[in-house]
């Protein structure tokens, strides 16, 4: 009788790409709605508007802490304290909360704050803005509300091309904080071609973060036979990153957490890359690298392209409070 060996597990690398995960505005938001339900002797709820980041671990964390997500300002009873997301709000929803009496957290990143005051410095001289981003993003929604009759929505650089606007003499552009690079330049290329007048911001308006895991998922990419990115599938960080990661050329998967690994993806793959959006809990990442380790031996290796030291002020009404 012969003995067949058990087959062995392939060995592989697992090259993390840093930065990754929580940005700082992230993390503000979460501190945020952690120091309501923390508070002492709380008793009301914590509504929170939208997710408060787009994350499912997240927001189910908090919602078992006692969170209460609601999607308009309608489902929270007058009188209540509310937290705005991540994401930002439009002005119409804060005049909503003035009329229901709310007390407003405003969770909103500075960075997006910063491309809503844009917004409102561009329109107020006359320039009809063209904001690059996807429709129906929270982030999208709140930025157009600062001035819906100034304001047009693109998201490609045919649509650039084809704009018609009052006065094209007169137009600046704005974009979405989490788009991809490469591509924004080509829309922004067309816009400037379209109106060679084209003003726009003073910095860019994709944030350090976006930026920053961007540029770290692609060089490990350069050393991976497939990436991962650890995210939601509404992240639009996140998902950007694995569009980047495929522009590339390299086979790239967003996962949820650990459970969304296909074996599959697996076969012939001895070097994965693995990052995480921005909104993407880093202990989501470690469990990857754990369940990875059940399909043959892991050694781990970190790819550091920069190394972030940004951190937000809690929102006014929760300072101090530890
Ligand atoms: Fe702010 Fe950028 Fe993080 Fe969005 S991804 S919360 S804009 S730092």
């Amino acid at each position: 009788m012969s003995v067949h060996p058990t087959d062995e597990l392939p060995s592989r690398t697992v090259l993390l790409a840093a930065p990754r995960s929580f940005c700082a505005g992230v993390e503000r938001a979460i501190d945020a709605v952690e120091r309501l339900l923390d508070a002492p002797g709380r008793e009301a709820p914590v509504y929170v508007r939208k997710q408060i980041v787009h994350n499912t671990h997240v927001v189910a964390g908090l919602a078992a802490r006692g969170a209460v997500f609601v999607e308009e300002l309608d489902a929270v009873p007058e009188g209540s304290t509310v937290v705005f997301s991540a994401h930002g709000v439009s002005p119409q929803v804060r005049e909503q909360a003035r009329e229901r009496r709310l007390t407003v957290v405003d969770a909103t990143c500075p960075l997006v704050t910063k491309v809503h005051s844009e917004a409102r410095r561009f329109t107020a001289r006359g320039d009809t803005v063209v904001l690059i981003g996807h429709a129906g993003h929270e982030e999208v929604e709140g930025t157009l509300g600062e001035a819906p009759g100034s304001m047009l929505l693109i998201e490609t650089p045919e649509q650039a091309a084809g704009l018609e606007v009052p006065d094209p003499g007169r137009v600046s552009y704005l974009t979405q904080t989490t788009l991809a690079l490469d591509e924004t330049a080509d829309v922004v290329g067309a816009l400037r071609e379209r109106f060679p007048l084209l003003q726009g911001p003073s910095g860019d308006d994709i944030c350090y973060a976006t930026t920053n895991r961007q540029l770290a998922v692609q060089a490990v990419a350069h050393r991976a036979d497939l990436v991962l990115v650890v995210g939601s599938a509404n992240s639009s960080n996140s998902v950007r990153m694995v569009e980047v990661v495929r522009r590339g050329g390299t086979a790239a998967h967003l996962v949820e957490d650990a459970s969304g690994i296909d074996p599959a993806w697996l076969v012939g793959v001895r070097v994965i890359g693995l990052s995480a959006g921005a909104s993407a809990p880093p202990d989501l990442v470690t469990e990857v690298v754990e369940a990875l380790g059940a399909h043959g031996p892991v050694t781990v290796e970190e790819l550091t392209t920069t190394v972030e030291d940004v951190a937000f002020q809690p929102p006014a009404p929760v300072r101090g409070r530890a």
